[in-house]
């Protein structure tokens, strides 16, 4: 794989803005722009007049660009100037998973079964690779298409990768998804996102958190025990085998955790209803 980061005035030669949004987050925005060739691709806009914003952003670009896996959001090229940086991206085109489960209120066990899948094959990938993601959650998993159950893991932007004696402790994106070690900032494993994925399943098989409590603090306290309950009535008819999955990850000491390697051996996933993606 080939970095290429040009100068932010070859951007306009190469590309043309569409006027269609597609998100944004805490440093910029991400729009659809055609290429010249005719072709579509997201466009992650990013302040960064600060050089270690820059920098960060860069860092984005060429972690994930060093990066291949059919679960990933692909990178193609990144432009760098004085005020903004520019990342390249495939536009996919299927919204986020998060606007389908606000769409449903709640998805159906056999097709959570299939993103959670694919959702644990990036996972694998990024952790064999020693990268944690830091920020795993539904609007960062996008879907290829409205009418499939594709879907690919983005936003790399907190991401870290993992060093021989590396004390990483907190930098954590959405409090509601982290893992108590990084609320209470401890040192962080790949174990963290394991929890936050623990989290995503439980959101997504019942539209509702697993942590709650009158005030934050009380959240805060809850997240840190480990303490949930499968009360909600969407559970009634979840399947045990989703229960184990969930208790598996949503584990206070990351040691006790599954990985991703575990997970995707886990029965849920490897017997569950179904293994296809798309429409069947
Ligand atoms: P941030 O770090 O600001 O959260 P993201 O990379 O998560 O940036 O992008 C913000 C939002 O933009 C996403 O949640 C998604 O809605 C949209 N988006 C990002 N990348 C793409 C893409 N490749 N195709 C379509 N939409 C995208
Ligand atoms: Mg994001």
């Amino acid at each position: 794989k080939r970095l290429t980061i040009l100068a932010m005035e070859n951007y306009t030669t190469v590309f043309e803005e569409t006027g269609y949004y597609l998100g944004s987050g805490a440093f910029g925005q991400v729009d659809l722009v055609k290429s010249f060739a005719g072709e579509y691709f997201a466009a992650k806009k990013l302040k960064t007049i600060l050089d270690t914003r820059r920098t960060k952003a860069l860092r984005e670009y060429k972690m994930v660009t060093l990066l291949t896996h059919p679960k990933l959001v692909q990178m193609h090229l990144a432009f760098s100037g004085k005020q903004n940086t520019i990342l390249i991206m495939d536009y996919l085109w299927g919204g986020e998973l998060f606007e389908r489960l606000v769409q449903e209120d709640y998805i159906k066990e056999v097709d959570v079964i299939v993103y959670v899948r694919q959702i644990c094959e990036a996972l694998h990938y990024i952790h064999f690779h020693n990268i944690i993601h830091m920020d795993i959650k539904p609007e960062n998993i996008l879907c290829d298409s409205p009418n499939t159950r594709l879907v690919k893991l983005t936003d790399f932007g907190l991401a870290h990768v993992l060093q021989e004696r590396d004390d990483l402790r907190a930098m954590y994106g959405t409090k509601e998804y982290a893992a108590p070690e990084v609320l209470n900032y401890e040192p962080l494993t790949t174990g963290c996102d394991m929890w936050s994925f623990g989290v995503i399943t439980y959101l997504l098989l019942s539209g509702v958190m697993p942590f709650t409590g009158s005030n934050s603090s009380e959240v805060s306290t809850a997240m840190t025990l480990g303490k949930f309950n499968y009360d909600e009535p969407a559970f009634n008819n979840i399947s045990h085998l989703a229960k184990d999955f969930i208790n598996n990850l949503i584990q206070p000491r990351p040691a006790c955790r599954m990985t991703a390697t575990k997970a995707l051996e886990h029965k849920w996933l490897k017997e569950g209803p179904s293994k296809g993606f798309g429409n069947n």
